[in-house]
């Protein structure tokens, strides 16, 4: 079941992809397994997927220790980060996309930095202003590229955003575009080659925009046990 739900994802995001002429395999699926139980990863990656989004890091922890013969799974920290959570994060993630203060990117670097890793990471943007509640405001995202730039253990890909709930299509859409316009406007795809955008109910969208990676949870497994 997990199997044919990556498979149609799969044909849904080339065909996205097809549709405005981005090349076939532009767009990288994260598998968002929270609330899903470590066997459906496990069918999940059997079935070729190799990245996964997480938000709680205690979840993860548990998933980490029991899929840990799994040596090519990559796991993607995509829930907010509490500074009290971060040394535990960094051994187990291979990406955090939601740096959104300088206090947990200097927490991030420093506990990389004592683990001999450089760390890959992704800045959240609130693109939403304040109806969101995660993310650096828009117009704080140049101050705080600079601080991820200043730690040498620190390897910024892009830059990452979750929008309102609640908006239909065409407002999703503008959220999509401004992220990019943030990225366009702090070095463009050189500087930051990665946007992480869109979920199950509007990849689609978000590959339209320009997404390079897709975070999609229940189109895959399924609806979860419990709301987060
Ligand atoms: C849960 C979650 C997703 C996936 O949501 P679905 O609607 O299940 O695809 C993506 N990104 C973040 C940040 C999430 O918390």
């Amino acid at each position: 079941m997990v199997r044919m739900g990556l498979e149609e994802v799969a044909r849904r995001m080339r065909q996205a992809e097809q549709s405005v002429g981005r090349v076939a395999g532009a767009t990288k699926l994260i598998a968002v397994s929270k609330s899903q139980p470590a066997e459906a990863v496990r069918e999940a990656y059997e079935a070729g997927q190799r990245d996964f989004g997480e938000n709680y890091v205690q979840e993860l922890a548990d998933k980490a220790a029991q899929l840990a013969d799994l040596m090519e799974i990559r796991w993607h920290m995509i829930g907010h980060l509490q500074t009290n959570k971060v040394r535990q994060v960094v051994g187990l993630a291979q990406m955090i996309q939601t740096i959104d203060r300088p206090r947990v990117a200097s927490e991030v670097a420093k506990h990389a930095s004592a683990q001999a890793q450089r760390m890959a990471v992704m800045i959240e943007v609130n693109v939403g202003g304040e109806e969101q509640k995660s993310g650096v405001a828009v117009g704080e995202v140049g101050g705080l590229i600079e601080v991820v730039r200043s730690h040498a253990s620190l390897d910024l890909r892009g830059l990452m955003t979750v929008p309102p709930f609640d908006l239909d299509v065409e407002q999703t859409r503008q959220v999509f575009d401004e992220l990019r316009a943030v990225r366009d406007a702090h070095g463009g795809v050189g500087q930051l080659p990665e946007l992480s955008m869109g979920m199950s109910h509007d990849f689609e969208v978000a590959i339209a925009a320009g997404a390079t990676m897709v975070r999609v949870g229940t189109a895959i497994f399924g609806a979860r046990a419990r709301t987060v």
